[in-house]
């Protein structure tokens, strides 16, 4: 049972990967579609109870569930060790950290 679910999420794991992919691809001539497959990958992770890797949830809005084109559907900004993202469909502000990478980055200096 314990493998099984392992499997599981695993696989979870690796169809949101793609998922995002194919979102990456489509979502300059078909928007749309690209945030279809954001709702496809946020039921797969609702379904099987397998979080959404982190480095992927940067990349759709957490209000609307768009998909985020940087440049394009959302503002990138950073602000005293934050990075702001401002979604321009519905105007959601997510803000993320980056102490722990300013960290890293003197670290390695
Ligand atoms: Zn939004």
């Amino acid at each position: 049972m314990k493998w099984k679910r392992k499997r599981m999420s695993q696989l979870a794991r690796e169809s949101m990967t793609h998922l995002f992919d194919l979102a990456e691809k489509e979502c300059v001539h078909h928007p749309e579609r690209a945030h279809r497959y954001v709702k496809i990958a946020r039921d797969i992770s609702m379904h099987t109870r397998v979080r959404i890797p982190h480095h992927l949830k940067k990349k759709f809005c957490n209000k609307c569930h768009h998909f985020l084109i940087y440049g394009r559907t959302c503002r990138v900004r950073t602000k005293s060790a934050k990075v702001v993202i401002t979604c321009l469909d519905c105007g959601n502000i997510m803000r993320v950290p980056f102490v722990r990478e300013k960290k890293v980055g003197h670290s390695k200096r």
